[in-house]
């Protein structure tokens, strides 16, 4: 949280970090309240260490690793789908693709007492502004999209993505009624993160308006979701499946829970899982050379695109295919398998334990197979079970999938169970 673990002195060193690694470093920050201050604290660590400087400003996501093409480093301030009182620094290299595993270590080897000092008086970096990087976006995405005149509710979360979609939606021909398209870094209009219950005025306004579509953001702008022509939430699990049968030549690359319905759909397609979390997916998309990676949060990787998740891309090939036929129409040929989703918390300090008991315990369901890619992975005649610890949070996640619906809720059931069991 700001004010917290994430101060200004943090960013100053995180600038002297980077900059020693980085010579040229592109910064952009999304509207948090606390983006213009961490992105002046920044910019002087790396001013400090002789690093130059080039500010975008204002920006999604997507725009600062575009943006980062012509540079040695993007560094974007931002909290994503998270609450205004938060906010972090994501990393992104020339390719579009975000630091990996080796580069973050690289950096955090670099902050506090091992710190570089600062470079004396005449080596000092410099400042530039870096004007017009969301035309630039723009224009990138109007070369790789065809027209639309589809009618597109815009939901934009008062966050980064205010200054782009509503205006490339309009230049591809759309009539566009943008929501919260002001940016306002204390998201008074809803939460960032674009989930059904955050979005119930984009549903209502689609439905009282005729619209064709509707679009949402989160707050940085890498994430996209949609609601279709009547107004239902459509959702992560179906827009991957959506956009992934449309991609898929060879491979596509997916996270451990999400559904079976892509290799049902998709024979003779390589479906590879991933742990959760964009940045495993991109790796891995790279790595195999793959066609398409997305996960069910609403994060998309078009590789002939770009390797950084583009909600704004995303949203104007939404807005192509839905110039084709309705987006019910789409998804009406795409098999829906009920998934259920839940978690378990568990005290912070016991987390080693209960991971240890889990890998002991989860065997006795009887799956056909365990994968351990991210937590455990059980593979049953008519579905899946995934249990994994978040992230982030003290939690257990559990989802479950199958073909039936009472299978689904079984399986659902069961795991839950176990891992309440051995939470205790
Ligand atoms: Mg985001």
């Amino acid at each position: 949280m700001v004010g917290a673990e994430v101060t200004s002195d943090l960013f100053r060193d995180l600038g002297l970090a980077v900059g020693s690694l980085c010579h040229r470093v592109v910064v952009g920050r999304d509207p948090r309240t606390s983006g213009p201050m961490l992105s002046e604290a920044l910019a002087s660590g790396l001013l400090a260490s002789g690093a130059q400087v080039y500010d975008v400003g204002m920006v999604s996501t997507p725009t600062l690793a575009l943006a980062a093409r012509r540079y040695d480093c993007g560094a974007m301030i931002t909290a994503s789908h998270n609450p205004p009182e938060y906010n972090g620094l994501k990393l992104w290299n020339p390719n579009g693709m975000s630091f990996d595993a080796r580069q973050r270590e690289e950096v955090e080897a670099r902050l506090g007492k091992g710190r570089p000092k600062g470079v004396p008086w005449d080596s000092v970096g410099e400042r530039w502004a870096h004007p017009g990087a969301v035309e630039e976006h723009m224009d990138f995405i109007l070369a790789r999209v065809g027209t639309s005149e589809a009618k597109v509710v815009v939901d934009c979360g008062c966050g980064a993505t205010s200054n782009i979609t509503p205006y490339l939606l309009e230049a591809m021909g759309c009539r566009v009624l943008a929501l919260n398209a002001h940016p306002d870094g204390t998201f008074p209009a809803r939460d960032p993160e674009p989930v059904e219950e955050n979005l119930g005025l984009l549903c209502r306004t689609v439905r009282a308006t005729g619209a064709d579509l509707g679009i949402a953001h989160d707050g940085d702008g890498d994430r996209m979701v949609a609601v279709d022509e009547a107004g239902n939430y459509v959702g992560g699990d179906r827009l991957l499946a959506l956009l992934a049968l449309r991609e898929a030549k060879r491979c596509i690359v997916v996270p451990v829970d999400s559904s079976m319905v892509l290799e049902d759909s998709l024979p003779g397609v390589e479906v590879v899982r991933t742990r959760v979390g964009d940045v495993y997916v991109a790796e891995e998309v790279a790595r195999r050379n793959a066609d398409f990676g997305g996960e069910p949060s609403g994060t998309w990787i078009f590789p002939r695109y770009s390797l950084c998740p583009d909600g704004v891309y995303a949203a104007a090939h939404l807005v192509e295919l839905v110039a084709e036929d309705k987006l019910s129409h789409l998804l009406a040929n795409i098999p829906q398998y009920p998934l259920k989703r839940g978690n378990v918390p568990f005290a912070p300090a016991r987390r080693e334990q209960i991971l240890r008991a889990l890998a002991r315990a989860l065997p006795s369901l009887d799956p056909e197979a365990i994968t351990t890619v991210d937590g455990w992975r059980l593979t049953f005649p008519g579905g899946w079970v995934v249990v994994r610890p978040s992230g982030t949070e003290p939690k257990v996640r559990i989802a479950a999938e199958a073909r039936e619906e009472r299978e689904a809720a079984a399986l659902f059931d069961r795991a839950k169970g176990l891992v309440e069991g051995v939470v205790g």
